[in-house]
Parts: structure tokens; C-alpha cells; sequence
């Protein structure tokens, strides 16, 4: 593995239990991974949502992640989109209140939901929370 330092953007997910205990810290003092938080939120549910690009040698970066996962830290790379599905949107609002960043607005002019894709961290969230299933993962 080579010793480049590498970033990696990833979304962290941290259990209610974890959410006030120094993990970043740690991926710093015992990784030695240095980090920009580009985003943070805690979920009405007190589950943690950090996004975070990670920097450091591969091989330390892969033991971070591996710690992660350890101690039930959910991870997953910021490199997949989450899209709509137009067509099957019946504009009904249940994504505006689960998503944590505000990317759906709903427009009282029109009584339309906007999706505002740029604001999108990928965490998933309304993708179970969406009753037609208009909110899709794509690779
Ligand atoms: S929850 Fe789904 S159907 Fe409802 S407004 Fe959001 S994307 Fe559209
Ligand atoms: S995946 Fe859905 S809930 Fe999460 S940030 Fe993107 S639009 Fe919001």
C-alpha cells in the first residue's frame, strides 16, 4: 500500500450512544488522519451525521475506517447520488422534515416539493421515509 496522503469524503453515522464521544479525536491522535467536517447534524432521533474528508496514508486511513466500524460507526463514501424519480413524486412533504440539510423545499406557490441536489449529502434518510419510493440511490 503506498504512503501518499490520500482524502477520502465520507458520511459517518453514529449511534445515539456515541454521539458525544471524541471519535474524530481519535482518528486524529491514534490514526493519524487529519480532517475537514464539511457538514454535522444530530437527527431528531439523536443519531449523528457527520460528513468528513479524511486525509492520510492509505494504510492508516483503512485502519480509521476499520475502528469505525468497531465501535458501530456506520460509514459510507460520498460518491454515489441520491435522485428523484419526477414521476413517481406525489409532492407530499414527508422528505422535508427528515432531511438534515434542507435540500426539499416545498414551494407554496405551486404546492410543489423542490429537491435542491446540491445540497444533498447522501445520507439516505428520505429514502425510507419517502412513501412512493421516488428517492433512489444511484451508483
Ligand atoms: S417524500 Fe417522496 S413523494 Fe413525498 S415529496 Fe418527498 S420525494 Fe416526493
Ligand atoms: S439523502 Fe435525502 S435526506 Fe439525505 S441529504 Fe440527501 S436529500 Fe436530504
Amino acid at each position: 500500500m503506498s504512503d501518499k496522503i490520500i482524502s477520502k469524503r465520507i458520511v459517518l453515522h453514529f449511534p445515539r450512544r456515541s454521539v458525544n464521544e471524541p471519535i474524530v479525536c481519535k482518528l486524529v491522535k491514534d490514526y493519524n488522519l487529519t480532517f475537514n467536517i464539511l457538514k454535522a447534524y444530530v437527527t431528531p432521533k439523536e443519531e449523528g451525521l457527520v460528513v468528513l474528508e479524511l486525509n492520510g496514508k492509505e494504510p492508516d486511513l483503512k485502519k480509521g475506517l476499520e475502528y469505525l466500524k468497531k465501535i458501530g460507526v456506520k460509514t459510507q463514501p460520498l460518491s454515489h447520488d441520491v435522485v428523484r424519480d419526477d414521476a413517481r413524486c406525489t409532492h407530499c412533504g414527508a422528505c422535508i422534515t427528515v432531511c438534515p440539510v434542507g435540500a426539499f423545499e416545498l414551494d407554496p406557490s405551486t404546492r410543489k416539493v423542490n429537491f435542491y441536489k446540491d445540497k444533498c449529502i447522501a445520507c439516505e434518510l428520505c429514502i425510507r421515509a419517502c412513501p412512493p419510493r421516488a428517492m433512489e440511490i444511484k451508483f
